[in-house]
């Protein structure tokens, strides 16, 4: 099966963030199984749904893991012109179908070159690491990382992420988290303010907190530049469940907001200047109310950015291998952050414009297909020697 033909296999599972992968992982098994090649899974705790990983070449230090997921974004609401779930050449250089960028075509590269992987004499050992649900949070890479780490005798160095970035070798990743606050107030006649406790209030009080919070980092220098912005943001999206009447003090508020750091900005360490705020307002309010709380949790995993210095070997390697070397970096979450935590030299690189990404009509073009199995062939031939 050529690139295309493989592609359209995988395409044409509709495998969503957060569902079962169980359809897709089983085809790329049997893909395996039909190459003789030995495979992994690390499975879900409870639901149905796991990674795969598997080693072509000796048992050797030093090699390369390929990292891919297997889910995509929904296309509800979208207007799509073709089955988003049928891979269609458009006769103009474009294949459209969701995850045909974001990020099955990288794993179609990855799963073609597998022939050519095997025919060559490696010296060096190559994997492949297929994650799910990294579209509702990146969920899978942490626990498929460590199981690489603890399964093989050797030791893999060097990871590369094929995020679609148009073949562009990606040093910087910003990290993400999003939280939850929840606060009570006490209820009551408007009239008395003064004596109770009014949930929105308290809330408007630390959403401005966070607001303030960003300013504080930006006028204390945590820039950098490769960033667009140059800066961690912090913003309060959702605002939600509070009030019952405009003449009753409320008694419920709770609001997301989402935090991108760079990388030498710490997701947990915001949080946990926002929790020491939140115990202050709480006991200055319990004089008025005691039963008044602040209460946050977690509503997308904490993804850490990734910083590769661009003296890495990895660096070096995937300029050779893409064939570019302009480095760059991006604001989105992507895995490179979380392997590059487990202590893997990580990058991200793959065939594909981001700007297709969980778009409708999403488009890979062949061009840049056939650019990643270019890379494949390099990575085959550093492997090689
Ligand atoms: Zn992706």
């Amino acid at each position: 099966m050529d690139v295309k033909e493989i592609l359209a296999q995988l395409v044409s599972f509709s495998v969503l963030g957060g569902q079962s992968n169980a359809s897709i992982a089983e085809w790329i098994e049997k893909y395996l199984e039909k190459h003789g090649v030995v495979y992994q899974t690390v499975p879900h705790a409870t639901e149905n749904k796991r990674s795969i990983h598997c080693r072509i070449g000796p048992p050797v230090d030093g090699g390369l893991i390929l990292s891919g997921h297997t889910d995509v974004v929904p296309v509800e609401g979208q207007p799509w012109k073709t089955d988003p779930f049928v891979l269609t050449d458009g006769g103009n250089g474009k294949l459209y179908g969701r995850g045909s960028c974001d990020m099955k075509g990288f794993i179609a590269c990855c799963l073609a070159a597998l022939p050519t992987m095997q025919s060559s004499a490696l010296q060096k050992p190559l994997y492949f690491a297929f994650s799910y649900d990294e579209e509702v949070g990146c969920r899978a890479a942490p626990a498929l990382a460590a199981d690489i780490k603890s399964h093989y005798e050797e030791s893999p160095k060097y990871a590369l992420i094929g995020e679609p970035s148009m073949m562009q070798p990606i040093v910087g990743q910003k990290g993400i988290v999003i939280y939850k606050t929840s606060l009570n107030g006490s209820a009551g006649h408007s009239s008395r303010i003064r004596q109770e406790v009014s949930a929105i209030s308290e809330a408007a009080r630390l959403i401005l907190w966070l607001e303030e919070k960003m300013d504080d980092l930006i006028q204390s220098g945590h820039i950098d530049k490769r960033f667009d912005p140059p800066h961690t943001s912090i913003h309060s999206g959702v605002f939600e469940h509070s009030g019952i009447a405009p003449n009753v003090v409320s008694d419920h508020a709770s609001f997301y907001w989402d935090v991108r750091v760079i990388p030498q900005d710490k997701g947990k360490s915001i949080r946990e200047d926002f929790d020491a705020y939140c115990r202050a307002l709480e006991e200055k309010n319990r004089t008025k109310w005691d039963q008044f709380e602040i209460k946050t949790v977690e509503a997308h995993p904490d993804v850490p950015a990734l910083d590769t210095s661009e003296e890495t070997e990895i660096v070096e390697l995937t300029k050779i291998f893409s064939g570019r070397s302009d480095l760059g970096t991006v604001s989105y979450a992507a895995e490179a952050g979380q392997f590059a935590e487990a202590g893997f030299q990580s990058i991200i690189c793959g065939p594909g414009d981001i700007m297709q990404a969980h778009r409708a009509d999403e488009f890979i073009e062949i061009d840049q297909l056939e650019k990643g199995m270019e890379m494949m062939n390099r990575i085959v031939k550093w492997a090689s020697s």
